[in-house]
């Protein structure tokens, strides 16, 4: 008789093996065969057992992407819906984040986790002792990429162990204010700010760098107005590569000055890694066939959002918001903006005061957090920034959806559901 004992459940199967006549070379043989293929299979061996948090498009893509990687075995889906939990995807079981918990040390290498915004989960996985974890770019779905065959090289994943200080996941700030479209309730307000208005480039750089200093940022996006208006734009994305060596940094633009863009912009944005993303309103849809052919003929990554036929409008000026549902229903959620200084939960609080300004309105904000001072407690702020609601969520009311069009010179009601 063989007695095998093993705690790992790939083991469970085999823990009792008897050799009986001439079927005991075959068990043997089978034996042999199963403890090699265990060896083979388990952590810290050739191939690692590692599970994917997300049963969506992005956990399910991702599986695909990995099932034939001789390195790696998914052995568990996970997902907080308990709907799902004990069910099948592609034959590999959905566990409960609690199982995750319980089985990872034993079992797994590490979890991918692959569901949009999935770096909101980033301080629940290191309050459930999962030592390794990576968190998938949602571009690798949208942008139907290929994962590297070792997954610690994907510069598309951000893994848990290389990350030293508290994680935001999205940071972003105008490059220049104004724009070329001037959309009616443009939410940063371009279409009132003047030719040109920006905080100047060493102000842009010197922030930027306080704030890396202090925190791992996951993504950061240069936007605006429209960022293409700012003839140094080169040089705002080599210094934000420079500043963020492996943040995802993308820009947002509506596109249309894309055909006017030079051989060096393509080739910083390339060299730089650097994402385009447009916003294809009803005139940059006029040129979208032209701006894709330039933007695959430069090799430059991008994504083009459309569905841009509708905005919406939220002010509420009576500032008697509920400011609990307007967090819940939040359109700019995890938006963090920052500005002359100051760390902002979202553009609507950086930039309202230009609107309130403008309109001679009698309501200021007064919010952001000075990066400067010295007794500023990051990892505090950062917790804050994503959780907590702030004064201006009592303007933010109920959304009502317009047309999108240009409007220029607007008018207050571009903006406003409820006048005080
Ligand atoms: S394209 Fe429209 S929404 Fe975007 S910054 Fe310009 S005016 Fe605002
Ligand atoms: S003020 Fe509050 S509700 Fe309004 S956009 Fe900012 S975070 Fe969202």
């Amino acid at each position: 008789m063989y007695v095998l004992a093993c705690e790992n459940d790939n083991m469970a199967n085999i823990n009792i093996l008897r050799q009986d006549g001439e079927n005991g070379i075959v068990c043997i043989f089978h034996f042999f065969m199963l403890a090699v293929d265990h060896l083979y299979n388990t952590k810290g061996n050739h191939r690692m057992k590692i599970a994917i948090w997300g049963t969506g498009n992005i956990g399910k893509y991702v599986y695909q992407k990995i099932v034939n990687n001789e390195k790696y075995i998914v052995s568990y889906f996970v997902d907080s819906n308990e709907v799902l939990w004990g069910t099948q995807i592609s034959g590999v079981k959905v566990i409960s984040p609690k199982q995750l918990e319980n089985i990872f040390t034993e079992e797994l290498s590490f979890v991918l986790v692959a569901f949009s915004k999935g770096v909101s989960i980033y301080r629940r996985l290191l309050n459930m002792n999962i030592s390794k974890f990576g968190i998938i770019d949602e571009c690798v779905y949208s942008s139907k990429l290929e994962l590297e065959r070792d997954l610690c090289q994907d510069k598309n994943i951000l893994w848990s162990d290389t990350v030293d200080k508290p994680l935001l996941w999205h940071l972003e700030t105008n490059v220049v204010d104004n724009c070329n479209l001037n959309c009616r309730g443009c939410s940063h307000f371009s279409n009132i700010y003047g030719h040109r208005d920006k905080v100047p480039f060493d102000i842009f750089c010197r922030d930027l760098q306080k704030i890396a200093d202090n925190i791992e940022i996951y993504s950061f996006l240069l936007l605006g107005g429209e960022p293409l208006l700012e003839d140094k734009i080169n040089d705002y994305m080599r210094t934000a590569r420079k500043i963020l060596p492996r943040t995802i940094i993308q820009i947002t633009t509506n596109g249309l000055l894309i055909p006017k863009q030079t051989k060096e912009f393509f080739e910083c944005c390339r060299e730089n890694d650097i994402r385009i993303i447009i916003s294809a309103y009803k005139p940059t849809l006029r040129l979208k066939d032209k701006i894709i052919e330039i933007l695959e003929e430069n090799q430059i990554s991008y994504i083009i959002r459309e569905n841009r036929e509708e905005f919406s409008k939220n002010i509420d000026l009576s500032g008697m918001a509920d400011q609990d549902l307007a967090v819940r229903q939040c359109r700019e959620s995890g938006c963090h903006f920052f500005r002359y200084g100051k760390l902002y939960k979202c553009p609507f609080e950086a930039l309202a005061n230009k609107l309130f300004e403008h309109y001679n309105l009698d309501i200021r904000f007064r919010g952001g957090v000075d990066i400067y001072d010295d007794k500023l407690d990051w990892n505090m702020l950062v917790d804050a920034l994503s959780n907590e609601p702030i004064d201006a969520c009592r303007y933010c009311g109920i959304e009502e959806k317009v047309e999108w069009c240009v409007a220029n010179p607007p008018a207050l009601e571009d903006w406003v559901v409820k006048m005080k």
